[in-house]
C-alpha cells in the first residue's frame, strides 16, 4: 500500500514566515489562495489586471499585484496559469525574480518534465496537485474537509523541499483527505492519459456516442438524453462512494447482466489500442509538442472542435431540460 500524508504528517511550520505568491487567480488559483489564507500562511497574489479574475481576487479580500511583483516580494511561488502560459510568464516574470533558496511550485509536472521550464539549481522545485477542480478544492475545505493531494519534489535545493510540499498541501486542504508522493513524470504523463483516455476525451465521446446511436434509431432526444448524460452522475458518484462493486450492488439485476456483457464489446481491444496509442503520444512528448504549437498557431484545430461539439444536438437539448431541474446549483 502506498503511503498517505494526513494532517499530523505535515507542520505548516515550514512555511510560516514565508510569503506564498500565487500567480493566477483562476480556477485552482483563487481556491488554493484563499484555503491556504484560511490556513494561516502569508499569501500574496498575482494576478493581471483587466479581466474576470483580477475582479474575483479582489473580491475575495486580496490585493492583487503583477506576477513579477508577488515573484519578487514572495519565497514561495506557485504557477497557477493555464499550462500553456506558464513559459512565457515564467521567463518575462518569474525567473528576473527569484532568489537561491526560494520555491517554485507547481499543481501540474507539464512544463517541468517536458523542459519548458528549466528553473535556476538553487531553488526548491516541487507539486501540490489537488485531485479534483478547483470550484471543489475551495467548497471542500469550506465544509471542513479537503480533496486529496499528489506532492512531487524535483529540485530540493534547501533541504527542506518536502517538508514544504507537505505543509503547502495542508494549506490548501489536501492532508484533510490524504497526499500521495509522485514524481513530475508519473503525474504528468498519468494526469494526461487520464483526462484524455476516461475523464474528459473518453467519457464525453461515450455519452455522445450513446446519445446519437438513441437519436438515429428515432428514439426521442430527450429520452436519449437522460438515459446518456444526466443518469451518468448518479452511476458515478456510486462508483465514487464504493467503487464499481457498489454501484453494481445498487442497479438492478438485469442493468447488472448488461453491463457484465456488454461493457466489453463498446470498450475492446481496439478502444485499448487507442489507449496506448495516446500514452505512448503522451510518453513521448508528440502530445506535448502538438499542444505547444497548435498554441502557437492560434488553436485553429481546437477551437474549430470545440464549434462543433457546442453545437451538437445534446447540448441544446440538455440546456433545455436543464433550465427545469431547479435542483442543479448555479
Ligand atoms: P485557469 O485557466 O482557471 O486560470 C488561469 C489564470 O491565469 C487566470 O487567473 C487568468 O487570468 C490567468 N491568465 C490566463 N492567461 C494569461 C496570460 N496570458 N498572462 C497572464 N495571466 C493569464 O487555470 P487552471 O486553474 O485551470 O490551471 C492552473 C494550473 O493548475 C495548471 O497547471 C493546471 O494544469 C493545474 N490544474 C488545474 C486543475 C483544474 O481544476 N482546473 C486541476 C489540477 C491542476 P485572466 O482572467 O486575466 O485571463
Ligand atoms: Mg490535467
Ligand atoms: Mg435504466
Amino acid at each position: 500500500m502506498v503511503k498517505m500524508y494526513y494532517n499530523e504528517d505535515a507542520d505548516l511550520k515550514y512555511l510560516e514566515g514565508k510569503k506564498v505568491a500565487v500567480i493566477g487567480y483562476g480556477s485552482q488559483g483563487h481556491a488554493q489562495a484563499q484555503n491556504m489564507r484560511e490556513a494561516g500562511l502569508d499569501v500574496i497574489v498575482g494576478q493581471r489586471k483587466g479581466g474576470a479574475s483580477y475582479e474575483q481576487a479582489v473580491a475575495d479580500g486580496f490585493k492583487p499585484v503583477s506576477a513579477a511583483e508577488a515573484a519578487k516580494q514572495a519565497d514561495v511561488i506557485q504557477v497557477l496559469l493555464p499550462d500553456e502560459v506558464q513559459k512565457k510568464v515564467y521567463y518575462n516574470d518569474i525567473e528576473p525574480n527569484l532568489e537561491a533558496g526560494n520555491a517554485l511550485v507547481f499543481s501540474h509536472g507539464f512544463n517541468i518534465h517536458f523542459e519548458q521550464i528549466l528553473p535556476p539549481t538553487d531553488v526548491d522545485v516541487y507539486m501540490v496537485a489537488p485531485k479534483g477542480p478547483g470550484h471543489l478544492v475551495r467548497r471542500v475545505y469550506e465544509d471542513g474537509s479537503g480533496v486529496p493531494c499528489l506532492i512531487a519534489i524535483y529540485q530540493d535545493a534547501t533541504g527542506d523541499a518536502k517538508e514544504k510540499a507537505l505543509a503547502h498541501a495542508k494549506g490548501v486542504g489536501g492532508t484533510r483527505a490524504g497526499v500521495i508522493e509522485t514524481s513530475f513524470k508519473e503525474e504528468t504523463e498519468t494526469d494526461l492519459f487520464g483526462e484524455q483516455a476516461v475523464l474528459c476525451g473518453g467519457a464525453s465521446e461515450l455519452v455522445r456516442a450513446g446519445f446519437e446511436t438513441l437519436v438515429d434509431a428515432g428514439y426521442q432526444p430527450e429520452i436519449a438524453y437522460f438515459e446518456c448524460l444526466h443518469e451518468l452522475k448518479l452511476i458515478v458518484d456510486l462508483m465514487y462512494e464504493g467503487g464499481i462493486a457498489t454501484m453494481r450492488d445498487s442497479i438492478s439485476d438485469t442493468a447488472e447482466y448488461g453491463d457484465l456483457i456488454a461493457g466489453k464489446q463498446v470498450i475492446n481491444d481496439k478502444s485499448r489500442e487507442a489507449m496506448q496509442k495516446l500514452l505512448k503520444d503522451i510518453q513521448t512528448g508528440e502530445f506535448a509538442k502538438q499542444w505547444l504549437l497548435e498554441n502557437q498557431v492560434g488553436r485553429p484545430a481546437y477551437s474549430k472542435r470545440k464549434e462543433i461539439d457546442a453545437n451538437h444536438q445534446i447540448e441544446q437539448v440538455g440546456e433545455k431540460l436543464r433550465s427545469k431541474m431547479n435542483w442543479i446549483e448555479e
